[in-house]
């Protein structure tokens, strides 16, 4: 009797997905190409295991280096504690505070190694508070089931070439299909930031999306709207720098997940007028992300929201305000809009306000100013928008070229261009310059101008 028991419990126990055995590949007959695994991961992975862990790099770096693709970063997991891994690395320290894990740094790569994480969310203690089980860490199969998708939760071992398959992720990668790991319903209630996630991937790899996976998005999407606003933050720069952004963006539309949640996006999505802007931004960041150049946040939000800044600027302007006074306030007036749902963060917030100010300054090219323009430190980062308004036909395309040459000129050169650029008296500047002030992006060129637009440095 109690025996049967016992196999009872056994036999369920065995089919639970904790309980699962992995598949195991070598790695390199699934076609991982190891001379292309980061050093610094092998490393890691290599200390780990001497100190008598276990170590696996799992995540996105293994996918993408399935897929033939360039990973961003690589994360290793462990069953060693936070602690026990900040011991073996000389260069690291632990971050995070619910969850803690360990930057290992080697030269200028970081590592992040993260202890196997258990399904359960708080730790159990008996009546005296000793911590009987700590639920934090937890096995390796945990872990694997923790993972949101079943190719994102491949575990390699670089020292020994081995791939371990919890969930039938190698099946799904030959299919090219995003499926949840476990319920997805129950997967996106936990935390709504999943559905982004699809849309995410799906546009990125070009996967489709396996119909469980799909099937309760449309009904659960408004979930989004409990998630934190600097959280949903985190995952729309992850969008916008995957490198297919707006491959994205057009998946998180047709998901039905941009309306409402993001004023900005519903603003970019369904405003055909400004879409060679938008695009013109999107595809600059997407050049440069793939060519491995840094991407200012600030540039490419400033991007994004320069429409209803521009549209509120004109309008304050046609009411006979002051172009520079106009602008300020239509910038505080999007930025004050945006602020409830998704949190820029402020430093972001600092420099697109900077690019955004410049923009009526590159209107004068006259006297002193132009001197004062280029010598500002965020000069770069101003020009480059202003090549993407030149780009999208808002501004005409000398007018980035004349910025260009400028810049580049010596001081007799300047005085030079400056003395061509405004024919006429010094009355007849004056009143240009009034003009000019009170009328913003009012030229229109050709659009055909920016030989090549740049996003700045990191802001
Ligand atoms: P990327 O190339 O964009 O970095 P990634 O898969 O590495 O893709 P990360 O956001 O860096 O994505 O997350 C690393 C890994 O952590 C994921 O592959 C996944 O296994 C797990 N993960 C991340 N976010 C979640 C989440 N919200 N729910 C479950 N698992 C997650
Ligand atoms: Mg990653």
């Amino acid at each position: 009797m109690i025996r049967r028991l016992i196999d009872r419990v056994l036999a369920k126990t065995a089919r639970s997905p904790l309980r699962k055995r992995p598949k195991r590949y070598r790695g390199s007959e699934q076609g991982m190409p190891l001379p292309d695994v980061s050093p610094a991961a092998v490393r890691t992975c290599e200390t780990l295991q001497q100190g008598g862990f276990q170590a696996w790099i799992v995540g996105g770096g293994v996918r993408d280096l399935l897929l033939g693709l360039k990973p961003k970063d690589f994360d290793v997991a462990t069953d060693a504690t936070p602690e026990q891994v900040r011991k073996l690395f000389r260069r690291s320290r632990i971050i995070g505070r619910r969850f803690q894990i360990v930057h290992v740094l080697h030269g200028r790569d970081t590592i992040e190694v993260s202890t196997y994480r258990s399904m359960q969310p708080a730790a159990e203690t008996d009546e005296h508070g000793r911590v009987l089980r700590d639920n934090v860490w937890g096995t390796q199969a945990e872990d694997a089931a923790r993972r949101d998708f079943t190719i994102n939760a491949l575990y390699y071992d670089p020292v020994s070439d081995t791939l371990l398959d919890y969930h039938d992720g190698v099946k799904d990668m030959q299919r090219r299909t995003l499926r949840m790991i476990g319920d997805p319903s129950s997967r996106y209630r936990e935390d709504p930031v999943r559905m982004l996630r699809v849309a995410r991937f799906a546009a990125k790899l070009g996967f489709g999306v396996e119909p469980k996976t799909q099937q309760p998005i449309r009904e659960l999407k408004d979930l989004l709207h409990h998630v934190p606003a600097a959280r949903l933050f985190d995952e729309m720069l992850k969008l916008l720098l995957s490198g297919k952004s707006m491959a994205c963006l057009q998946e998180l539309r047709r998901q039905g997940l941009h309306h409402g949640l993001l004023p900005m996006l519903d603003v970019i999505l369904e405003q055909p007028d400004d879409e060679r802007f938008v695009q013109a931004a999107l595809a600059a960041t997407d050049a440069r992300v793939l060519a491995d150049k840094s991407v200012s946040p600030g540039f490419l939000f400033a991007a994004l929201l320069w429409q209803p800044v521009r549209v509120r600027w004109q309008q304050a302007t046609a009411r006979g305000e002051h172009s520079i006074p106009a602008l300020a306030s239509a910038i505080d007036s999007v930025l004050d809009e945006q602020a409830g749902r998704l949190a820029i963060q402020r430093r972001f917030i600092g420099d697109m306000r900077e690019i955004w100010m410049m923009q009526p300054r590159f209107d004068r090219r006259t006297g002193r100013s132009p001197h004062a323009l280029v010598a500002h430190p965020r000069f770069r980062a101003a020009w480059d928008f202003l090549l993407l308004r030149c780009d999208s036909g808002e501004a005409p395309a000398e007018l980035g070229r004349w910025w260009n040459d400028f810049s580049q000129a010596d001081a007799p050169e300047r005085e030079a261009m400056l003395e061509h650029a405004t024919p006429g008296g010094t009355a007849a500047k004056k009143r240009k310059r009034r003009s000019r002030r009170r009328s913003p992006a009012s030229e229109s060129g050709d659009g055909s101008g920016a030989e090549s637009v740049e996003t700045g440095s990191p802001g």
